[in-house]
């Protein structure tokens, strides 16, 4: 593999004990091999590529842990009847309409948006959730595809749920079995089992669904009360609430993700806090679905491991992050919570994604995943190892990638993807949205 030297820049290693340091980030295939100044770097990296930063920021690629790619080509189109007056009139008026929609060569343009989008802001792992009910079989290879074709670290999962019929549901499970079996073959990709919800699934498909994943050593990757009424249906079936449910029912191992849980009880944080089970928090999305707010700093502070995704609202996780941050003030009125639980939430994403990539992510130190950044950030004040949560939230969330590196591949030069022209890719999503617009 060959080396890559990034050089001349203000690096934030990120990872448990973070350091800022002048220099710079060698690579070595997709392994970081050193970090340190020019002086000391250059002599190990005689004829080496260099990329150099001109004084930028040079960090750690972020860690998106929830999106669905799927959601591109929704993007302005008009609903038909009453606006949805809640979440599950959402659901099905808008996202059960576009998934039935779908067809396998929608899924390309749908993906290459969000994943250049990721990339030109420092993304570099998507964790990705699927639905395409009547184009099940093979989603999940033409998403990977093209995510593999981009270069950037990717994990998807295909979402099971009973609400299309006993043969979706079952050809549902199978592509996330199928799927696993590839990604298992691939270290830029992983899998996760996907579920939809708990009020989209039967006893009997949860329990088909756990067996399936204990075979198979997945982890789960659902939707937990993202809506009251998520709870309220697992309450008429004797349960504390949705999480609760799906935990009794044998379909949480450890490392699986909860994806939301605004409407979860301290009962189900110990739950998840004892089965490894991690919360991702999705704030845009929770906002725009008018569903509430996850007590994210009580969860944090009550053990759970709260990471953040994004849900299709937009593949850039920093816009989130930072949502997270300003919403958690908000809700709480307390302008002192959040900044611990910031660094919580970024650091429990490098968790989830190290666990699924069998490999440390989101950390600049020897060893680690070669996903490197450089931002075009020029800090106009001092960034040093305590503010750099300061620098993201009133800075940093709004700069552009100007080079990205991910395993050790070098995917952006001077603020462009290679090979990537957004004008052309633009009219060719437009194209596909206007037929998929007619069917929906
Ligand atoms: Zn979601």
């Amino acid at each position: 593999m060959d080396k890559i030297w990034i050089k001349s820049g203000l690096v934030y290693t990120g990872g448990s004990h973070p350091g800022v340091i002048e220099g710079g980030v060698l690579c070595n295939g997709d392994e970081i091999e050193a970090v340190g100044s020019d002086e000391d770097l250059g002599a190990r990296a005689q004829g080496t590529r260099i990329i150099d930063a001109g004084g930028r920021l040079i960090a750690p690629g972020f860690i998106n842990a929830h999106m669905h790619l799927y959601s591109t080509l929704a993007r302005g189109m008009a609903l038909d009847g009453p606006p949805p007056e809640n979440f599950l009139q959402i659901l099905q008026r808008l996202w059960w309409k576009l998934d039935k929609a779908l067809r396998l060569e929608d899924l390309v343009p749908s993906a290459r948006l969000p994943l250049a989008d990721a990339l030109l802001s420092g993304v570099t792992t998507i964790i990705d959730h699927h639905a395409s009910p009547n184009a099940v079989s093979g989603s999940l290879d033409v998403l990977a595809d093209t995510a593999c074709e981009m270069g950037i670290r990717f994990s998807t999962c295909y979402e099971v749920s009973d609400r299309d019929g006993l043969d979706i549901m079952k050809a549902g499970i199978e592509e996330n079995l199928r799927f696993a079996k590839r990604a298992a073959e691939d270290p830029l990709l992983a899998a996760t089992f996907g579920l939809h919800a708990s009020f989209t699934l039967s006893d009997e498909t949860i329990d088909q669904c756990a067996r399936s994943v204990a075979d198979a050593g997945l982890a789960v990757h659902v939707h937990v009360a993202e809506a009251d009424s998520d709870a309220v249906d697992a309450r008429k079936g004797g349960y504390e609430g949705a999480l609760a449910r799906l935990h009794s029912l044998g379909v949480l191992p450890e490392g699986s993700l909860a994806v939301h849980c605004v409407h979860t009880t301290e009962n189900e944080w110990e739950i998840m806090k004892h089965g490894g089970v991690f919360c991702v928090h999705n704030p845009q999305s929770n906002m725009n679905n008018a569903v509430g707010a996850a007590a994210v700093d009580k969860m944090v502070a009550s053990g759970v491991q709260v990471g953040v995704g994004t849900d299709g609202m937009q593949a850039d996780v920093r816009q989130d992050i930072r949502a997270a941050f300003l919403l958690g003030h908000h809700r709480t009125a307390d302008p002192r919570t959040m900044w611990a639980e910031t660094d919580s939430l970024v650091k429990t994403n490098c968790k989830i994604a190290s666990r699924l990539f069998k490999k440390k992510l989101g950390v600049l130190e020897p060893g680690c995943a070669a996903d490197v950044v450089v931002y075009d950030y020029f800090p106009p004040t001092r960034l040093h190892s305590e503010n750099f949560y300061g620098h993201l939230l009133f800075g940093l969330y709004q700069a552009r990638a100007n080079s990205v590196v991910v395993a050790g591949v070098e995917l952006v030069e001077d603020g462009e993807i290679k090979g990537y022209d957004p004008q052309q890719e633009a009219a060719l999503a437009k194209q596909r949205a206007a037929a998929l617009w007619k069917r929906v």
